[in-house]
């Protein structure tokens, strides 16, 4: 079956003719697949080309199978099920200035962090463009009945973005589409784990998202220890390339480090990540770990968290520490599948 989802509108048009049938069609049917409509729901199709449509496409390559809503922050959760019985999981924050939507880009990771659950199982595929759409286009579904729509998107659940590059750099081109869901660059957050060669071809993609990059620690020797993919690359690679990123898209870097007790947290070691970071156009989100309980690495106190704030904004770089929200429905990475696939949820 093909995903139409994952069709630019020109190549939509080429399928199309290919089947007989008149290229304004692509226009009409990209615009109803950018809103997340089935087939049966595409009114202004002939039913001849709608059944011709059903029998060898997918319209929608994902489905909603739960939400989980926080009771403390409006924060939904998102288990997505995908047409070969995996699922993937986003996460729905509402912020002051619109909603945003955490998404996923791959069913489980080979990154192999140690503080992340989405890597515990390995990767199992890629997800395709359409899939990712499909999270975007079914949230915004549910969002219409309450005349809301997503703003925001971060590449931040499960998966390595850069690992499955063709199909992310697909789907934020289908995201970006006028006559699709129609979200700019500028409210587009791709965060890596810092794929060098990777991040140095993204960033002559002509795609200026912001660009976040889990750094983690402030040397090679800690990162080593968090972080398989440090052995690849040094930080130093790393940042080079974020350099190169800054230059090419004028974004600032966005940089993740979550505060891991007794490994990454202590005050010496945000003043060695302020050398760093000096003089570069970037931006610290300081995260306390969330705790995974398969791993025996835990969070740190606000103490610790307000101290090594204190320690970066003395050295002028600008950092602020990550708002956690969705604690009540397992709104960490990985967490609410790894409990799916475990069996812990109905
Ligand atoms: N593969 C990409 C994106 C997915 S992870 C990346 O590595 O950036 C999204 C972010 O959540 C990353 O910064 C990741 O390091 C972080 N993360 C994963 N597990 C976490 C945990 N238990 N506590 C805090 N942050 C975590």
């Amino acid at each position: 079956m093909i995903e139409l989802a994952g069709m630019y509108p020109d190549e939509l048009k080429e399928w199309l003719i290919s089947r007989g049938e008149k290229p304004f069609r692509a226009g009409q049917v990209f615009s109803w697949l950018g809103r997340g409509r089935s087939f049966d729901e595409m009114t202004d199709l002939d039913l001849g080309l709608r059944r011709k449509l059903k029998e060898e496409c997918v319209d929608t390559a994902v489905m909603i199978r739960t939400v989980r809503k926080s009771g403390i922050d409006g924060t939904r959760k998102f288990l997505f099920g995908l047409r070969d019985g995996n699922c993937v999981e986003g996460v729905l924050m509402r912020y002051r200035y619109g909603c945003t939507l955490c998404i996923s880009t791959q069913v489980g990771c080979r990154m192999g962090c140690r503080f992340c659950a989405s890597t515990l199982d390995g990767r199992v595929r890629d997800m395709t463009a359409a899939e990712m759409l499909g999270e975007v286009t079914q949230v915004n579904r549910l969002l219409e009945s309450d005349g809301e729509s997503i703003h925001n998107i971060v590449l931040m659940g499960s998966g390595e973005p850069l690992d499955n590059y063709d199909n992310t750099v697909r789907f934020l081109r289908l995201v970006g589409h006028e006559k699709g869901v129609n979200i700019g660059m500028r409210h587009i957050s791709l965060s890596t784990c810092g794929l060098v060669n990777e991040m140095l071809r993204f960033s002559e993609e002509g795609l200026p998202v912001t660009l976040s990059v889990s750094l983690h620690a402030p040397n090679d020797e800690i990162r080593k220890k968090l972080m398989p993919v440090a052995k690849s690359y040094s930080i130093r690679q790393v940042l080079d390339a974020c350099r190169v990123y800054i230059e090419k898209t004028g974004r600032r870097i966005v940089f993740e480090y979550a505060l891991v007790d007794g490994v990454n947290s202590r005050r010496e070691h945000a003043a060695m990540l302020a050398d760093l970071l000096r003089g570069m156009q970037c931006h610290v989100n300081v995260i306390p770990l969330n705790d995974v309980p398969e791993r025996d690495l835990k969070g740190v106190s606000e103490k610790q968290v307000a101290e090594f704030l204190e320690v970066l904004a003395d050295k002028h770089i600008s950092a602020t520490r990550r708002r956690e929200i969705g604690d009540d429905i397992e709104g960490a990475c990985g967490q609410l599948r790894k409990k799916y696939l475990d069996g812990g949820v109905q």
